[in-house]
């Protein structure tokens, strides 16, 4: 069961639900979780396991070859992207630009853009009890996301396709990052919190999560603060309410020292449950 944890925006609790519900499945069952906001991945700041393996993730651009081209002028008009530009008798590639298509690579009448595999981030696999946790981090300066969870969600399909859940930490936003990440999963947990930015960011997660097809429910985060407008809109809209985690201002203490809220906190332990239970119920 894989399971994609997203939010119509930041800051509104996505990556310790995705922590706390990771780390309460896995006191029984043999759960993964995958970190893929891949430009400021943090789970890691609550889970400290064994460390398994890193691994060094590329990505293929093209080289242009200067003595093989015969600047006929075609790569630029092949490229969607506009990585690639021609000035003069000079070929330029942009490779902050290239999503790695191969199109020009292999449209090139002289073979003069061959691909060339460049660092884009890395994945590092901890595990702690029954948990599994990757880590993809993007690196800096790189804005390639969707290439890298893409690598991130084929580690997983290859060495936890038999583990009882996928928890998908997922990119904040309803960007091409947060369709990659989430596009593969069984289910969507939206956490949001009840206030009008919060409604707002949701409205287009729901959007989002429409026209993938795919089944979700919602979590409101922070309940107490704001007004029952994100309540309402739920109801008018037939979207499931999984629970309603309160706010306390010794949860926020709690989450400041990285502590698992879940274990200190019962209104946190009941909200897991009812989530648990939804989210079962709808697979
Ligand atoms: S398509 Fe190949 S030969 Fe033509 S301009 Fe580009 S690199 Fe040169
Ligand atoms: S590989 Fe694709 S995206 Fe990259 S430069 Fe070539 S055509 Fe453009």
């Amino acid at each position: 069961m894989r399971i994609a944890i997203a939010s119509g925006k930041g800051g509104t609790g996505k990556t310790t639900l995705a922590v706390n519900l990771a780390l309460k499945l896995a006191e029984s069952k043999n759960t993964l979780l995958l970190d893929l906001d891949v430009e400021e991945p943090n789970g890691g700041i609550f889970i400290e396991g064994q460390c398994i393996v890193t691994i060094e993730a590329r990505r293929m651009v093209p080289v242009w070859q200067q003595n093989a081209c015969n600047l006929c002028g075609k790569c630029p008009s092949l490229c969607r992207y506009n990585a690639i530009i021609k000035l003069g008798d000079y070929i330029m590639v942009m490779p902050e630009l290239c999503h790695s298509c191969h199109a020009c690579s292999e449209l090139c009448p002289v073979n003069a853009l061959p691909m060339q595999a460049l660092p884009l981030g890395t994945l590092k696999h901890q595990s702690l009890g029954k948990l599994d946790f990757v880590e993809s981090r993007l690196n800096i300066g790189l804005e390639q996301a969707s290439p890298l969870i893409s690598q991130a969600l084929s580690y997983a399909d290859k060495h936890f396709a038999g583990h009882d859940y996928q928890i998908l930490d997922s990119p904040p936003g309803t960007s091409c990052a947060m369709i990659s990440a989430t596009k593969t999963a069984d289910y969507a947990i939206l956490i949001t919190e009840p206030t009008p930015f919060g409604l707002y960011d949701l409205s287009l997660a729901v959007e989002t999560m429409r026209h993938l097809g795919k089944p979700f429910g919602v979590v409101v985060n922070r309940w107490g603060i704001g007004n029952s407008d994100v309540l309402d809109y739920l109801k008018r809209e037939n979207i499931p309410l999984l629970a309603k985690i309160p706010h306390a201002r010794e949860i926020a203490i709690a989450y400041s020292q990285g502590d698992i809220l879940y274990q200190g906190f019962p209104a946190v332990d009941e909200a897991l449950d009812q989530i648990i239970k939804h989210m079962e119920a709808a697979l």
